[in-house]
């Protein structure tokens, strides 16, 4: 056990030098808009071949790859819910991806780790109740951690780290 510290970053997460990013990917890991367009694109053909040989990934489960020209090691892929509304599972699953992608990382010794925003773009989650759950579930597991010792909210928008910052604190 260990006492993780979590932060907030406005930044483009394809340029953090950690030991993992977290990608918000769909379920046929073969890429997309977004963050995993982005990603897939700093990190090059590599590492679609690599999420090939992964076969796909349920809603709110999570798998590792290798981050190839990333500055990241690693990328924890998870992919979020299509908000329908919020009565489909959707804050479960969500809260899921962040536990799920936390516990994989530890797994595999990573001590710094960064998420996106996951689900609030193409998959519509409202940005404000996506970061209560995030910043809620995250900082439930952070202590149940033995490896992992940065994790780092890293918001494209300003607006969104503003939320996380409000967030963190009132969670401290
Ligand atoms: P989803 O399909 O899970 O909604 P998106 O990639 O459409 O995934 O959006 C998830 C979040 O990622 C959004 O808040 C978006 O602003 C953010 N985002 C997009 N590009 C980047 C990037 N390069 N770095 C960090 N966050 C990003």
């Amino acid at each position: 056990m260990n006492n993780a510290h979590i932060s907030v970053i406005q930044a483009d997460i394809t340029t953090l030098a950690l030991d993992a990013i977290v990608n918000a990917a769909n379920k046929s890991l073969l890429g997309g808009g977004g963050v995993d367009g982005a990603i897939h694109r700093a990190a090059g053909p590599e590492l679609l071949s690599a999420c090939i040989a992964l076969r796909g990934c349920n809603t709110g489960e999570a798998k590792m790859t290798s981050g190839y020209l990333l500055p990241a090691r690693h990328v924890i892929h998870t992919v979020g819910p299509v908000w329908h509304g919020g009565t489909h599972g959707e804050a479960e699953l969500l809260a899921a991806c962040y536990r799920h992608s936390l516990e994989l990382a530890d797994v595999h010794q990573i001590r710094s780790i960064a998420f996106p925003c996951i689900a609030t773009g193409v998959y519509a989650y409202p940005h404000q109740q996506a970061a209560q759950i995030a910043v809620a579930t995250v900082a439930d597991i952070a202590p149940t951690l033995s490896h992992v010792e940065k994790i780092i909210f890293c918001c494209f928008h300003a607006e969104d780290a503003a939320l996380y910052q409000s967030l963190l604190k009132t969670e401290n």
